[in-house]
């Protein structure tokens, strides 16, 4: 492992990775390998969790292809020198913001969409002139595998490849001398990962997660609330670090919106038989989704089935914060429902936990839409919708507090992946001599002048 990363850094100071023409060459050998293996990606998602080819490419695939879109189109103004007004002190000269590579970078990924998670940050990460090594999780063993045969075929180790393995292999990998890390699970690692890179002073990027509430007030219109948050509660089985981990309903609309949640998800038709659904990761996340269910009231679900990994959609009613699906992310799909009946405390009760990755707010008032969004703290979120912030590139996707430190996707994942070196540049046809010794009162009468300007 470590001449690996010993190759990368004596790669990445020949300067080859500079080049704008070098970078956009990684990134069309990266859509081609997505291309050429489309197949085999959909077959190793599905034998590690059953997950759907629709599902794969429009929650997996098609975002990578639209994220190196993007990089292509753009990576050459990303990565040009900015100019920016030059202050009198200055003068006669020119100040720039010049981009740079960190240089040899570490992504680890987490398991529930195995391909974007741990493909998605390479992508800003050679836009950006760094060389890469990807530890995906060790979860979904037949993604992880797959990626390391492919990469190891589609790129030269010394500039990108993927090193497989778990705890163990983070750990070591966490010990070598990385320029930049990017980290993607839980805050409980998260905290490892941060301790690890402080040791070493390399920036990190962590995206984390948390408990994303959703807000449907009265004002919400209820077919398609029901319809977005369905969806965006079951896709992937829940397993989505921005699914709307609860939700908060108007007690006056409790039981109209109870029944149009239920009407839709038999109208989505979820089953282990068909690919409208998939499993859980393993078992222990099975008992860890069915414990959940102990001190609430099923109101809808329920069913599960230990040996498939199955857990059919269920809706959780009588519900506190004190509940068991409350204590931390659930990440799977059971959607607790509370009600309020002043906002306000709902917003107020919302506060006590940690600042989550989404927040998604169901109501065509604006007012209500302005106090939830402009009350709560979070990482990112929609209005009337579930998720698909994420799909746009132009999007800064991250958390805040407890769910990241900084963000990622479109240019908002270059600027992640390079250091913005400040830069003057000073022309030499003539110097102001205030600034040098000897000190005199005239002198400093004429600093003060001018500086007043
Ligand atoms: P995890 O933290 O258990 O594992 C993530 C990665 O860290 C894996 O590659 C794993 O091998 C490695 N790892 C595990 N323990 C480690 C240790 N002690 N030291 C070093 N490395 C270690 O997370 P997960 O279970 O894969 O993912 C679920 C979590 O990730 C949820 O909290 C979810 O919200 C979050 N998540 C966040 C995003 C995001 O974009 N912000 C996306 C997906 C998942």
């Amino acid at each position: 492992m470590t001449e690996h990363i010993a190759a990368q850094h004596a790669f990445f100071q020949t300067g080859a990775t500079r080049s704008i023409a070098f970078r956009k060459k990684q990134l069309k050998q990266l859509k081609k390998m997505l291309r050429e293996n489309e197949d085999r990606l959909y077959e190793a998602i599905y034998a590690d969790f059953k997950k759907s080819r629709f599902e794969t490419y429009t929650s997996e695939v098609a975002l990578l292809e639209q994220d190196i879109d993007d990089a292509l189109k753009n990576v050459s103004t990303w990565a040009a020198n900015k100019c920016v007004s030059t202050n009198l002190a200055n003068f006669p000269g020119k100040s720039y913001i010049q981009p740079e590579p960190f240089g040899v970078s570490l992504v680890i990924g987490a398991w529930n969409y195995p391909y974007l998670l741990s493909l998605g940050p390479v992508i800003p990460a050679i836009a950006a002139g760094n060389t890469v090594v990807l530890k995906p999780s060790e979860l979904p063993d037949h993604t992880a595998q797959l990626m390391k045969s492919l990469v190891s075929s589609y790129f030269d180790p010394e500039f990108f490849t993927v090193v497989t393995g778990g705890v163990e292999t983070s750990t070591e990998l966490l010990k070598q001398p990385f320029q930049k890390i990017f980290f993607t699970g839980s805050p409980k690692v998260g905290k490892i990962v941060y301790q690890a890179a402080a040791k070493q002073l390399i920036p990190v990027t962590l995206e984390l997660g948390g408990k994303s509430p959703a807000f449907v007030t009265k004002h919400a219109n209820i077919k398609r609330t029901v319809q977005r948050l369905v969806w965006g509660k079951f896709l992937n089985a829940g397993q989505t670090c921005i699914a709307p981990d609860y939700v908060w309903v108007e007690a006056s609309i409790a039981n109209k919106f109870l029944q149009a949640l239920k009407a839709q998800i038999l109208k989505m038709n979820y089953a282990f038989e068909n690919d409208n659904y998939m499993q859980i990761i393993n078992t222990d996340h099975v008992d860890r989704l069915v414990g959940y269910l102990e001190d609430a009231t099923v109101f809808f679900g329920g069913d599960h089935n230990r040996d498939h990994r199955f857990i059919s959609p269920t809706i959780l009613t009588d519900v506190t914060f004190e509940s068991r699906c409350m204590q931390e992310e659930i990440f799977g799909p059971i959607l607790p429902v509370l009600f309020y009946e002043n906002l306000a405390e709902a917003i107020a009760k919302t506060k006590q936990l940690p600042k989550p990755l989404s927040c998604y707010v169901f109501s065509d008032n604006q007012k209500e839409q302005h106090q939830i969004t402009e009350t709560l703290s979070f990482g990112g979120g929609a209005i009337n919708d579930t998720i698909m912030h994420i799909s746009n590139p132009k999007l800064p996707f991250g958390g805040v507090g407890q769910s990241g430190i900084g963000s990622y996707h479109g240019e908002a994942g270059f600027k992640t992946f390079s250091h913005y070196k400040s830069m003057l540049k000073k022309a030499n046809w003539i110097e102001l001599p205030l600034k040098y010794p000897p000190y005199t009162a005239r002198k400093l009468r004429w600093i003060k002048r001018l500086l007043s300007w």
